[in-house]
């Protein structure tokens, strides 16, 4: 079946659904597909804040946020995009505040506000209380809240279509195309839709699932970006991937950041507050990256707990009542799937692959762009976790990806109202989603093959054991060879669900061929980066380079595997300084 919509948005979190808004506002037939029920989608997860230096308990102002930004991220984050970031954080808190968000509230009834590691006052002084929240619920609350608007705004949604393929005129997307549009599998049936579109919007989240202990949900398979890159737009900066200090031991469900904002420490095997000797002003509220590089450390210097790979989280001198407000889904977390009480022992924890600083290349007011000359394409949009603007280059800040969801989805549907006007539809040819019809027919149709599952896991293992918090040449070489043979196994692989109701098999085999782009691209860019910086580190580069690497890194697609070209950060207010904290 042929659908068109004016504009159409790929996935239903934050960043797509405030795009959606925005573009009903403005009077644009707007539609949502989305492969999860909206609000099954991660953004519901996210549990510790969204930041914007509002000030309602202390001193505070956007410029700080903007540094912090940059100096957590690196050095590698565009600083204009930082700017906006963190100017228009605090006029989209306050919508979603009239939107009717319930964030907890001070005495005087303002919004609450709480630390998070890297927010400082005064330019790196001491931690601030920036991070808006309702309890450790805050995304579901901004998913809800959002999923509200989009519906009293008639949003059209198509609740599980998993978008296969998308659709370009005049060239592929990498080419001089512009996008026409996207290929929809209807999960109810497996009958595919072609949905023709003025402008599209990449919102479909990261990628955490190409690790073996990951917060991420089991969706977060990078199918946007694989999209994108399959079509010729490059992945930017996929050798920044973040690994979150504490998720639960083997598992890697999150326990937020939020309880060390709240107060809590980070102990080793001594009972010792062991980040003195990394970061003895921010202590266990430096940014991610060094504390998850701290407790390797640690693990690596036998002072682990009982001599093995974690560390413990304590928030038993914070007491019963506010952990009890503040903190109550992760202390279930905890008491759930450890059987810890978080009132009086401590929690086992460990790093846990958590977000993707790199992904979709777009300028800052998110246009997919395909070179390093910044070329747009014309009619796709990428915003949330799956795009890369780069506003958290290197290393993002806790908080801050839930404020790009809001900052960058906003600009999103304005830009995308504004583009369109004059813009008719594409002539697509009637048989558009043959291609991927051929493709999804060859994996359905396979007798023989091992199943991808397997290749799914072995891809997780060999993305968590070389391609983790540390890595160096030898890891990263044995890990490319590791994905090439991963990947050619995966041409090879069949289901075992032929059916088309429902067939949820089929679906997962093709999310593995996304995580798969997005391993190699990773590890490609990972090798070719000799130096440091951010959740990047090379233990035979220990030190970071600004000379040869100051620079944006861009994989283009070919058929001998990634290209890599480099693109140079914006630079406008703040120098690059060494990262002391
Ligand atoms: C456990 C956890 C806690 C977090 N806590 C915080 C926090 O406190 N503060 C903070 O700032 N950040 C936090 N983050 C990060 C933040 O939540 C995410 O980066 C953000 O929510 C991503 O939002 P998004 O809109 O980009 O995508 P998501 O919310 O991930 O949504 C992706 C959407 O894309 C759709 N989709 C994907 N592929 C397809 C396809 N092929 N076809 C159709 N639809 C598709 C999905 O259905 C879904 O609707 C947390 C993350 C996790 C995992």
């Amino acid at each position: 079946m042929r659908i068109d919509h004016d504009a159409l948005i790929v996935g239903a979190g934050g960043a797509g659904l405030w795009a959606a808004v925005e573009l009903a506002r403005a009077g644009v037939d707007a539609a949502v597909l989305t492969k999860l029920y909206p609000t099954r989608s991660h953004t519901g997860a996210a549990q510790g804040g969204v930041c914007a230096a509002l000030g309602n308990l202390e001193e505070d102002h956007w410029e700080w946020h903007m540094f912090d930004t940059i100096k957590g991220g690196d050095y590698l984050t565009d600083q204009d995009v930082a700017e906006v970031l963190a100017r228009e954080a605090i006029e989209t808190v306050i919508e979603l505040e009239h939107m009717g968000l319930p964030f907890n509230r001070t005495s005087e009834g303002k919004i609450d506000q709480r630390r998070f590691g890297g927010h400082t006052r005064n330019f790196g002084e001491g931690p601030v209380r920036r991070a808006c929240f309702a309890a450790d619920r805050t995304g579901h609350m901004i998913l809800q809240t959002l999923y509200q608007q989009a519906i009293k705004y008639g949003v059209k949604f198509y609740d599980e279509y998993h978008v296969v393929d998308l659709l370009s005129e005049g060239g592929d997307l990498g080419s001089g195309g512009r996008s026409a549009g996207v290929v929809a599998y209807r999960i109810a049936d497996g009958e595919l839709h072609t949905f023709r579109s003025k402008a599209v919007l990449l919102a479909t989240g990261g990628f955490g699932r190409m690790f073996r202990i990951t917060s991420n949900a089991w969706s977060l398979t990078g199918d946007g970006v694989s999209l994108a890159y399959r079509h010729g737009v490059p992945m930017e900066d996929m050798e920044f991937y973040q690994f979150h200090p504490t998720g639960i031991v083997g598992l890697g469900i999150l326990l937020s950041e939020a309880a060390r904002g709240e107060g809590g420490y980070l102990l080793d095997n001594d009972g010792h507050r062991f980040m003195d000797r990394y970061a003895p002003k921010l202590m266990e509220l430096a940014p991610r990256d060094m504390v998850s590089r701290a407790m390797y450390q640690e693990i690596r210097a036998g002072r682990g707990i009982d001599g093995k790979d974690y560390v413990y989280l304590d928030l038993r001198h914070l007491g019963r009542k506010l952990i009890e407000e503040k903190l109550p889904d992760i202390t279930e977390f905890a008491r759930v799937y450890q059987g810890v009480e978080p009132i009086t022992e401590p929690v086992p924890v460990q790093p846990t692959a958590h977000y993707a600083m790199g992904g979709i290349p777009t300028d800052i007011t998110t246009r997919v762009i395909r070179d390093a000359a910044n070329t747009v394409v014309p009619g796709l949009y990428a915003a949330g976790e799956c795009a890369c603007v780069s506003v958290h280059g290197a290393n993002r800040l806790g908080t801050n990806s839930l404020v790009d969801l809001l900052v960058f989805g906003r600009r999103a549907g304005r830009q995308m109202a504004a583009d369109i006007g004059g813009v008719g539809f594409a002539d697509l040819p009637a048989n558009a989603e043959d291609a991927v019809r051929d493709e999804i027919e060859a994996l359905r149709g396979r007798r023989t093959g091992e199943s991808t599952a397997h290749i799914r896991r072995d891809l997780a293992d060999v993305m968590m054991d070389n391609v983790g918090v540390y890595r160096d040449e030898a890891l990263l070489t044995e890990a490319l060879r590791k994905v090439r043979a991963l990947a050619e196994r995966y041409t090879r692989a069949s289901v075992e669900d032929k059916g088309k109701t429902f067939n949820t098999d089929l679906l997962e085999a093709r999310e593995v061929g996304y995580l798969l782009d997005c391993a190699e691209t990773t590890v490609v860019s990972a090798l070719a980066r000799k130096e440091s910086r951010g959740a990047h580190a090379r233990e035979d580069y220990p030190e970071r380079d600004d000379v040869t690497f100051l620079t944006h890194t861009l994989a283009t697609r070919t058929d001998g595997g990634p290209r890599l070209s480099y693109k140079p950060v914006t630079i406008t207010r703040f120098e690059p300084k060494p990262r002391v904290y």
